[in-house]
């Protein structure tokens, strides 16, 4: 569904990648973990249409995601894509069901509907009685979750995710994975997911690691792209 070939990128003098590949099937998830500083993050944003590498391919569904324009990759990124970064990055002024919305409100829905749409992730992610409290009176771990709902609400078929549980302790961590994890399943979302730790990486149906730019495949993923 979603690969990346030899990409190669520079931040002026510093490479970032050189030379990564990866590939992910239909409603597989694949792990990206690698010491700091070795690309993960860089490599993630390419494969998402939010930075362009100066060589190499990403092909989303056989087409090539690094040669489109900025405004068709934002539609890509709006419409077919879900994001959850390491510290939510919830608007701390909307609620936490309009936080959840904002995806589907940006993508022309109307607020009755969105809204409506938003609602049950709540019970679906332990959030119940949180949908009109302030995304910025949440505790870390319910802000993730919300996080991760805003990032499932359109239905993505990738879900990017950059050290989602980074931010959270190891027991709201796992349970944010696991919810993660069986929503995609559930809904034939691929997620690629970027972090240090083994006991989330072992969630995943493939791992590759990143070290110095380059990646090597550490576990196969399940299935061809
Ligand atoms: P971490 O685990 O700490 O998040 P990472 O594996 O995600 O690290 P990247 O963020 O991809 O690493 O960074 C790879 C390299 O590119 C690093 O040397 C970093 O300093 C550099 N880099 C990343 N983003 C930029 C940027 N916007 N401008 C300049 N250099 C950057
Ligand atoms: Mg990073």
């Amino acid at each position: 569904l979603i690969e990346a070939r030899d990409l190669k990128l520079a931040f002026g003098e510093t490479p970032a990648l050189r030379g990564a590949s990866l590939s992910a099937g239909a409603g597989e998830v694949l792990a990206i973990t690698g010491p700091s500083g070795s690309g993960k993050s860089t490599l993630l944003h390419c494969l998402a249409g939010i930075l362009t590498p100066d060589s190499g391919e990403v092909r989303f569904d056989g087409r090539r995601v690094d040669l489109l324009n900025e405004e068709r990759r934002s539609v890509l990124r709006r419409d077919t894509f879900g994001f959850v970064f390491q510290f939510g990055q919830l608007v701390p002024e909307l609620t936490a069901e309009e936080n959840v919305a904002l995806p589907l409100l940006l993508g022309g829905t109307r607020r009755t509907a969105a809204l409506a749409e938003a609602r049950p992730w709540f019970a679906r992610l332990g959030l119940d009685g949180l949908e009109r409290r302030r995304s910025g009176e949440l505790s870390g771990g319910q802000a993730q979750r919300v996080a991760l709902a805003r990032g499932l609400v359109t239905r993505p078929r990738v879900l990017f995710a950059d050290e989602p549980t980074g931010a959270l302790d190891s027991l709201a961590g796992e349970q944010v994975m696991e919810l993660m994890v069986d929503a995609a399943r559930e809904q034939g979302t691929t997620v690629i997911l970027v972090t240090h730790e083994p006991r989330v990486a072992a969630y995943a149906d493939g791992q590759t690691i990143v070290r110095d730019g380059r990646t090597s495949t550490l576990v196969p993923a399940r299935t061809a792209p």
